[in-house]
């Protein structure tokens, strides 16, 4: 045995549910074969399970995860008491596991990240790394607002200085060396795509297709997408903060020469026409004045939030069983 395999090989994937009922029954079965023939080739160990974070759903995914946590133990379950959004319930969902996982794979529920992916991951596991990052290889099968808000996003973020991965949703994996390091972040304005790659570590990156949905209709509203970008670029930068001095140093430059215009002006003797130019530049200054704030004001209801240091999300229902039946579920399974 070479020093490769010698590591601890229980695999958890985690997955963010957000009324997933039209999907869920089918993403359970098709995760469920696939961790089996993985158990199978020997790649992870019997232990492993698939674990749904309900993200506070009104249709019956939880119901439906507790059916599926009662059929077979490779499945449970953690409830949130309402809907915290998709970076908490994965954040839940790998707090949950690190206790019992070595590695945590985060796939969503609409089975759009292809599974197969998962040897890529594991093999990458294996040879060492800590973190591996799941990346598209396209984006053919996103429709024309989704590829143009991902273009913007990835685009001002880098201009922001954010070290964000492009393409790179939260399809990855975390070691649980790596997941016990992020336990160490307390922040309650999370973005993990942002957070991950400031925590180092050996790390690689996976490609993978992107499919359809399978069923149902995307959960990230044009609001939670906002909210997303909002979070990422506050969480991860201060550079709008610097922008706004500069551009306020820009604007008082122009002000003083416009000072020492009118005042030679006035001195000469000449009219000043100037209606429109004070209009146009009062309205220019009062906007950016105003956009100035509510962007330093995005900052202070930040830190508002994280003074407070709330709880990130309430877990109201934890279902898991030991594991020991495993080998009763495989045999079912086989069908011998
Ligand atoms: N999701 C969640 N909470 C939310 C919104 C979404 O847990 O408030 C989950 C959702 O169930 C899915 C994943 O996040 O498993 C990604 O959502 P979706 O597929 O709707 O997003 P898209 O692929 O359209 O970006
Ligand atoms: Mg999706």
């Amino acid at each position: 045995m070479n020093e490769q395999q010698k590591r601890e090989n229980t695999l958890y994937l985690v997955v963010p549910c957000y009324n997933e009922e039209e999907v869920l029954l089918h993403t359970a079965e098709v995760m469920l074969v696939k961790l089996k023939r993985l158990i199978k080739e020997g790649k992870i160990s019997s232990k492993s399970k698939v674990m749904f974070v309900n993200d506070g759903s009104r249709d019956n995914t939880w119901n439906l995860i507790n059916a599926l946590c009662k059929q077979s133990v490779f499945f449970s379950g953690l409830s949130f008491s309402r809907n915290y959004g998709h970076q908490s319930a994965i954040l839940a969902g790998m707090m949950a596991a690190r206790a019992h996982a070595d590695m945590v794979v985060t796939i969503d529920a609409d089975l759009q990240q292809d599974i197969e992916a998962l040897d890529d991951f594991i093999s990458c596991y294996m040879a060492g790394c800590e973190i591996v990052y799941g990346v598209r290889c396209d984006r053919d099968s996103d429709g024309f607002f989704k590829k143009l808000s991902a273009n913007v996003f990835y685009g001002l973020m880098h201009l922001l200085g954010c070290k964000v991965m492009s393409n790179h949703a939260d399809y990855r994996l975390l070691s649980k060396r790596a997941l016990d390091a992020l336990a160490e972040y307390k922040e309650v304005n999370l973005f993990l795509r942002g957070l991950i790659p400031t925590m180092g570590f050996q790390s690689d990156v996976v490609y993978f297709e992107v499919k359809k949905r399978e069923a149902g209709q995307s959960k990230y509203t044009l609001k939670k997408m906002i909210t997303l970008a909002t979070d990422g670029i506050t969480s991860m930068s201060t550079r709008p903060i610097q922008i706004i001095t500069i551009l306020g140093f820009l604007v008082s430059l122009f002000s003083f020469c416009m000072i020492i215009y009118c005042i030679i002006d006035w001195f000469s003797g000449r009219n000043v026409p100037g209606y429109t130019t004070s209009l146009v530049v009062s309205l220019l200054t009062g906007g950016l004045t105003i956009f100035s704030l509510g962007i330093v004001g995005e900052y202070v209801g930040k830190i508002y939030l994280e003074t407070k240091a709330r709880p990130r999300y309430i877990v109201e229902s934890f279902i898991w069983k030991e594991a020991g039946d495993e080998a009763e579920d495989m045999k079912e399974e086989n069908g011998d």
